[in-house]
């Protein structure tokens, strides 16, 4: 049954409207912002791989197109100039024929060459031209190479230099190498200078042997772009790279124009950075909002149900707070807190109601039980009436057939009544009425009954009394009245009367046991009133023979009168 079920409390977290709200809303900003961000980024990037791979390929090809020239024409210079006599001839030939050939540069496309030096194999310069320490740079490089470019490191710092070597004819020869110069139109004539652009040129194993733009030193293992077409490459330091490579002609030589991928693809970084932090906001900014707009739903509603829940245990004094507005949310609470006010003042209404029916119950319990007691009461006396007696006499049969227990029965008669009305008026009657019925009551016990009969006939029922203890008891009431002066309400005078008394006790016949009472009193009466006589039963029988009686030793003449 639904009222046996137990009153619903607060969902866990993970079951709560709201939870699942900012939950679904936060997840759908959040792909959302990472759709949209991988988008940007994707072309972005293409973008930028689009302008590389237009850029890189033609500026490699641009500087190739005019290092190979000057390349080829300083082999070929340093070559005539090996194949020269009078540079082995003497010494001062040799240098005088350096100097000339120095002097004589600056043929347009021929490469710059700022010093010659013809070197020994044991390191020593036989003839030399230009700067000194330039030529001593020139000795000093590695005897073995695999290519004629070497890198010539200046100790001075100044520019850093490449050097072309040539071997002089014979196996021991020497060698005749001269210091070059990246001819500066070629790097000046550059339109777009780009800090990250590097340049150099790479023999066939892949290292670097000429550094024409970016880090001098850039190690001798640098890794090369596998052809003209640009590609993304790992570097020898394990940096990532964008570049590509092409033929020199000369020497197996290649030029490779690179950039680090890093600085190639910055714009893309920073516009992740930017685009992450921008949808870190809007997702936050929007779980912030779906947390307001749960919050504005769900708390009036998780109001509602506390309200519901503590209205099911019966707890009616609920108010839910009301949300402003007037949206479903608060028109729902609205009509809610109507209900609760409605069952209050209904609960308010019945409770009323029942305590006036309570005490209307009360009054009417106790109406009844007057009423009860009025048919049960002789107006005038307050005694029992004779209907009472009668009730009374069927029970008590009852019981003592059960009981086997004595039962009594007193049957008083007041004397010469009727004279005494007459002389005294019918009120003063009816108040000695009221004083034998007061001494009846003095007289008898708890469990007798005192009962007016009728007219001025009192009758006294009394319980677990046999006739002797009856005789008894009738004696002691006709000696109190007897004994008795009534002060009479309207002439103030004491009047004196006495009563005759039948006295019987029961055996076995309700009929029979009453009519002996009667019939003592009657000869109560015939033998001079003011007497108790009683009706012995016959054993057996039932019936009732004359039996004894007490009488006063003067008997009464009539009741007497005295002034007060
Ligand atoms: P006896 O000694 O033989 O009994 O004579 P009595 O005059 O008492 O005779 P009886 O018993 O016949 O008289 C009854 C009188 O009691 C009649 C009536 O006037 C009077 N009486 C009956 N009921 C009332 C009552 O309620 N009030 C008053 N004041 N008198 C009553
Ligand atoms: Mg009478
Ligand atoms: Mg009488």
């Amino acid at each position: 049954m639904s009222e046996d079920r137990p009153a619903p409390s607060r969902k866990p977290p993970l079951q709560s409207l709201a939870t699942r709200v900012i939950l679904v809303v936060f997840l759908a900003t959040f792909l959302t912002a990472g759709v949209v961000t991988w988008l940007a980024v994707r072309s972005t990037y293409s973008f930028l791989r689009d302008d590389l791979d237009d850029r890189l390929p033609a500026e490699a090809s641009a500087l190739a197109g005019q290092l190979s020239p000057a390349l080829a024409s300083t082999e070929k210079a340093l070559q005539a100039l090996a194949a020269d006599p009078a540079l082995t001839a003497s010494p001062e030939t040799g240098a005088d024929l350096l100097e000339t050939t120095l002097r004589a540069q600056g043929d347009p496309g021929a490469a710059d060459l700022d010093a010659l030096a013809l070197v020994a194999r044991d390191g020593r310069v036989l003839a030399a031209a230009g700067a000194p320490h330039r030529t001593r740079a020139l000795a000093l490089l590695p005897w073995q190479t695999d290519s004629p470019l070497a890198a010539l490191r200046m100790p001075d710092g100044g520019d850093d230099l490449a050097a072309w070597t040539v071997s002089l004819p014979g196996e021991t020869g020497p060698l005749l190498r001269g210091a070059l110069a990246v001819p500066t139109s070629l790097l000046a004539a550059r339109s777009d200078p780009d800090p990250g652009l590097r340049a150099r040129i790479v023999d066939p194993a892949g290292r670097a042997r000429w550094v024409l733009l970016g880090e001098s030193d850039p190690g001798p293992d640098r890794v090369v772009p596998p052809s003209a077409a640009v590609g993304v490459y790992r570097g020898a330091e394990g940096q990532f790279l964008v570049g590509a490579a092409v033929p020199l002609d000369v020497a197996d030589l290649r030029l490779v124009v690179e950039r680090p991928f890093r600085s190639a693809f910055s714009p893309v970084f920073s516009m992740l950075t930017r685009v992450f932090l921008a949808d870190l906001c809007i997702v936050l900014f929007f779980s912030f909002l779906a947390y307001r707009l749960t919050a504005a739903i769900v708390r009036p509603i998780e109001d509602l149900s506390d309200g519901a829940r503590r209205i099911s245990v019966g707890e009616l004094d609920v108010e839910v707070p009301e949300p402003p507005g007037h949206d479903e949310v608060a028109l729902l609470t609205r009509t809610f807190n109507d209900m609760t006010r409605k069952l209050r003042r209904q609960r308010s209404e019945i409770h009323t109601a029942a305590v006036a029916l309570r005490e209307r119950n009360e009054d009417l319990q106790r109406a009844n039980e007057v009423l009860e007691q009025l048919s049960i009461t002789d107006g005038l006396t307050k005694l029992h009436n004779h209907r009472y007696f009668q009730d009374s006499l069927t029970r008590e049969i009852k019981r003592v057939t059960r009981n086997r227990e004595p039962l009594s029965v007193l049957l008083i008669d007041i004397d010469d009544f009727k004279r005494l009305n007459d002389r005294l008026g019918h009120a003063s009657g009816d108040e000695l009425l009221i004083g034998l019925a007061r001494i009846l009551n003095d007289a008898t016990r708890e469990s007798d009954l005192a009962a007016r009969y009728g007219g001025e006939e009192f009758v006294v029922l009394a319980a677990d009394t046999d006739l002797e203890g009856a005789v008894a008891l009738a004696e002691k009431i006709r000696m109190s009245v007897q004994e008795a002066s009534f002060i009479l309400d309207d002439s103030m005078q004491l009047t004196k009367m006495t009563v005759s008394i039948g006295v019987a006790q029961y055996a076995g016949n309700r009929k029979t046991f009453f009519t002996a009472a009667d019939q003592a009193l009657y000869r109560a009466k015939a033998e001079g009133k003011n007497c108790v006589l009683s009706a012995e039963p016959e054993p057996g029988t039932g019936t009732v023979d004359a039996g004894t009686g007490t009488r006063d030793p003067e008997p009464a003449d009539g009741p007497e009168t005295e002034a007060t």
